[in-house]
């Protein structure tokens, strides 16, 4: 197995495992291929969900390509600052926000997509100078599991469709510029369908802010939620179809220059793979396992949300797959499973397994549960591998915590 000119063997053996391989190329080429889709049609920024993926080297790629950030945070706004994204290209779009981080976030510098009318009478009270739009909560969801549908009625996130001319009109009253309107459907969905439900919701939206507050909005923010197919036969989501169905739409319908669009999953996932070791082989009267040494502190896709990711044995890919396995990792759940009833080759102990798509809400999403440090993280172009994480040790586990001196006797 190569993976961007790189024997996935070799780096194994020389970063050992579990091991998260990005190729910068992959990385690229999506980022291109769905910006062109867009902006060939309209004005657009891509303002990539760092959320997916927040690797310093990864988010460097991504802003020598020119795309801007939606963050979640102040966390990730501090991160991609400090890749080099200036804060005219970060928009921050928080839910449940604390004043606290609103306030670092204006001092930042940051425009600030608000989710709720406490928030924007908290932020008044910090700035009114702060670029602002409003996430609405437009009653369409999608998403390729309940837990990542955002947009649907009764959400925890944005300002209910019923609610938001009057959130624009008390923020003109509060003395603000309103500049846009975002909405988030989910993520993972894979077909067009609920985006042009969107944007239809959408253009009704910003034609009545226009109607009945003269004021002209000047960017759509239709949010994230590109699916991707992450089994072999699943749909490919057309973008260019996608992209020029909703520019058509607003340049028809609307006076607005600009459009947004928040892609996470699309422009990280397949770029990279997970390479975790085989360390033990179980068979019983009902199932065999093979032991990885990547559990849900390395990827909690699939015991979090039930996903697939595809699996294959890297040093064995021309051979006949007989036998059924489950491939679950050193955590002590049952639920700690990587991949379940999987055809694949006669596994051995050493064997490196290749989990594929693993780059949005892989590495992000890990954690040190069982006392586990995380894991290394390498970037691969053209023929060239370096390491843009290193592993943690026992001190980072340790490094925050206190016994207090009455124990230590
Ligand atoms: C998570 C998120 C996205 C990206 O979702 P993907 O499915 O990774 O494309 C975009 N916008 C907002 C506000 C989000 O929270």
């Amino acid at each position: 197995m190569i993976i961007g000119g790189v024997s996935a063997w070799g780096l194994a053996e020389s970063y050992g495992t579990p091991l998260y391989v990005t190729d910068e190329q992959a990385l690229r080429e999506n980022y291109r291929r769905i910006h062109s889709a867009f902006s060939r049609h309209m004005d657009t920024r891509i303002m990539y969900a760092c959320k997916a993926n927040s690797n310093l080297a990864i988010l460097r790629i991504l802003e020598q390509e020119g795309s801007g950030i939606d963050a979640v945070s102040i966390g990730e706004v501090q991160t991609c600052m400090k890749a080099g994204f200036s804060p005219d290209r970060i928009l921050y779009t928080g839910v449940n926000v604390s004043t606290e981080e609103l306030r670092q976030v204006v001092k930042a510098g940051v425009p600030v997509n608000v989710d709720s009318f406490s928030e924007l009478r908290r932020l008044a009270e910090i700035s009114t100078d702060v670029p602002i739009s409003f996430r609405v909560t437009p009653g369409v969801g999608s998403g390729h599991h309940p837990k990542v549908v955002t947009g649907a009625k009764g959400s925890k996130f944005g300002i209910p469709r019923e609610s938001i001319i009057d959130a624009y009109r008390e923020a003109l009253d509060l003395g603000f510029e309103p500049q846009g309107l975002h909405a988030h459907i989910g993520s993972g969905g894979q077909s067009v369908e609920p985006f042009m439900d969107l944007i239809g919701i959408m253009i009704d939206t910003v034609n009545e802010i226009k109607d009945q507050l003269g004021l002209s909005l000047r960017f759509l923010d239709m949010g994230g939620g590109i699916g991707v197919p992450y089994r072999p036969h699943d749909p490919v989501m057309e973008v260019d179809e996608l992209a020029m169905t909703i520019t058509d739409m607003i340049k028809e319908e609307t006076e607005v220059e600009t459009l947004y669009v928040e892609p996470g999953r699309y422009i990280i996932c397949d770029s990279t793979v997970l390479l975790t070791r085989c360390v033990d082989i179980k068979t019983t009267p009902e199932k065999n396992f093979i032991g990885v040494d990547a559990g849900f502190n390395t990827l909690i896709r699939p015991a979090f949300y039930d996903s697939y990711h595809h699996v294959a044995i890297a040093n064995k890919f021309n051979r006949a797959c007989e036998r059924k396995f489950d491939v679950v990792g050193p955590i002590c759940e049952s639920g700690d499973y990587l991949a379940r009833d999987r055809v694949l080759p006669e596994p051995e102990e050493g064997d490196l397994l290749a989990v594929y798509d693993a780059g949005a809400y892989g590495f992000v999403m890990s954690s040190n549960y069982n006392s586990r440090p995380r894991c290394r993280e390498a970037l691969v172009n053209q023929g060239q591998a370096e390491l843009i994480r290193e592993r943690e040790d026992m001190d980072d586990i340790w490094r925050h915590q206190t016994v207090p001196g009455r124990l230590q006797q």
